[in-house]
């Protein structure tokens, strides 16, 4: 069994007299976000937050896809021996093994001595691990032989950020083996593969790492930007809010993107207030009328802290009846399972909770089962969730476990997905159109406040591992808090909407 890999990041620098150890790892942050790679060589570390439960999961399972693909592909691999800590002799194992013709090296290490910095005269080192090296014909310091470098990742597209890593290791080899290989590969997401064309990926990699010096040559720290998507998971992330809210930063408005927030920038917007009540003509000259004023109505929601209709918008009944459903769904895109379905019936003052669990894998389908006699209980009732993902699963679960007198599209016609109204419907006073941020604004509160769907599946997880019921009931709960969050956003709408509507 090979050694499993962690992290590279040997900033700062490992050997005195360097300024910078430029490693894959740091490249990669550098391209996902240029703050966090700058804040992960100069930042405040007791600003730094602990690395969240998901991240390590799915490092874990990126080292699982690793092994995999060792075990099943390459087998006959060959690992240098050396302490991942001495990362001198490691290189020094991998060129060895290089020389000597190995077929196909994990774990191995490359370097190259990569000028210095003319103002100080200090050193900068380039040093990456690309998972495999794969021997090939062809012409190299050492014979008839040279490598081209072969990258894992969990994910199921080419990433940009992937083929950067792979013309990374593509340019160390040239260094080292005195010959740029023809291609760089990438094995994905079960198992697909992808070549990487380095006529185009090489220069990409120059000018990044260019970038990435300069930055770090002129400890310049690049501004905040709050983008929902890249900041959930980064250990920066309450420092730079804490920032962009004593900014008042642009990047808290929902729907202002870096291109755009370039082109508020032009127009000498800097602030959510000088957006809110700047005047519309110009906005509308660079951004267009209608994009315009749709972000100057989300700013001035935040501004004053009310919400509005979208103004194209015209009175928008919501179902009322009886009984309601909330319903909402805890899954696990890697397995794809859905592990627990929960639903909250309200029938008048009655609130009732029932969460159909699947405490191991195989009883997806029986919890499928369960759901569906409790929908059949209530065959008129409105079912009310927050994303497409519930109809979707619906469809998904109906597929996979037939079920004699199921009416799908009647079941279908149930469900009113409240995101997409409360988005074409209303602008609200909040930084981001998730549930726990609509549901936060209108008073709800989340009983457990490290709670959260990637925190849930992280549970699951270790509920799968231990055995320990706490797991599951702290994923019960969260479920049914969101169910609930569900219930209260559909009270606010309802209101909302017939209130500015008439
Ligand atoms: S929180 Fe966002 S802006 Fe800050 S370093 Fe992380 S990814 Fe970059």
């Amino acid at each position: 069994m090979a050694t499993a890999l962690p992290a590279m990041d040997v900033s700062p620098s490992p050997t005195p007299g360097l300024l910078q150890v430029v490693t894959d790892l740091l490249l990669l942050d550098y391209r996902r976000c240029q703050r966090r790679a700058y804040l992960n060589r100069f930042g405040d570390e007791s600003e730094r937050e602990p690395e969240r439960d998901f991240l390590i999961k799915l490092r874990q399972e990126s080292q699982r896809h690793i092994q995999t693909v060792l075990q099943t592909e390459y087998p006959q691999y060959r690992q240098p021996q050396a302490p991942r800590e001495d990362y001198q002799a490691q290189t020094e194992e991998t060129l060895a093994l290089m020389a000597q013709g190995a077929e196909v090296i994990y774990g191995g290490r490359l370097s190259q001595a990569f000028g210095e910095v003319a103002a100080t005269g200090e050193k900068i080192l380039l040093l990456g691990a690309p998972p495999l090296l794969v021997k090939q014909t062809g012409h190299s310091r050492w014979g008839d032989w040279q490598y081209r470098p072969l990258s894992i990742h969990l994910g199921r597209r080419p990433k940009p950020e992937y083929k950067i890593l792979a013309a990374f290791y593509a340019h160390l080899l040239s260094h080292n083996q005195g010959q740029t290989p023809a291609g760089a590969d990438l094995i994905l997401r079960q198992g697909n593969r992808f070549r990487v064309d380095l006529r185009e990926w090489l220069p990409r990699f120059y000018d990044a790492l260019s970038d990435y010096l300069t930055t770090l040559c002129e400890q310049r720290e690049p501004e905040v930007f709050i983008s929902r998507q890249r900041c959930h998971l980064c250990h920066w992330q309450s420092h730079c809010y804490g920032l962009a809210q004593s900014q008042k930063h642009l990047s808290l408005v929902p729907g202002v993107t870096p291109s755009r927030y370039e082109s508020l920038q032009k127009a000498g917007i800097e602030t959510i207030a000088q957006l809110a009540y700047g005047a519309p003509d110009p906005l509308a000259d660079l951004l267009g009328p209608a994009l315009a004023r749709q972000l100057q109505r989300q700013a001035l929601a935040l501004v004053e802290k009310r919400p509005f209709r979208r103004q194209h918008t015209r009175s928008f009944p919501l179902p009322q009846a009886p009984v309601e459903l909330y319903f909402d769904i805890e899954a696990e895109p890697e397995r794809n399972l859905d592990y627990l379905l929960g639903v909250l019936v309200v029938e008048g003052e009655s609130h009732r909770f029932y969460g159909f669990l699947a405490e191991n894998p195989e009883q997806e389908g029986e919890i499928w089962q369960t759901f569906l006699a409790l929908m059949a209980q209530y065959p008129t009732a409105p079912i009310f969730h927050f994303s497409e993902y519930e109809a979707e699963t619906l469809k998904r679960l109906a597929k996979l476990y037939p079920s004699p007198g199921l009416d799908l599209r009647r079941l279908l016609g149930r469900c009113w997905d409240l995101h997409q109204i409360v988005t074409t419907q209303a602008i609200c006073p909040v930084e981001n159109y998730s549930l726990k941020s609509l549901a936060n604004w209108l008073g709800f509160q989340w009983r457990d406040g490290a709670a959260s769907g990637d925190q849930s599946v992280c549970w699951y997880d270790q509920w799968l591992t231990t055995q320990n019921y706490v797991y599951l009931e702290r994923i019960v709960q969260y479920n049914e808090d969101d169910c609930r969050a569900t219930w209260r956003l559909k009270q606010w709408l309802e209101s909302f909407l017939s209130s500015e509507g008439a």
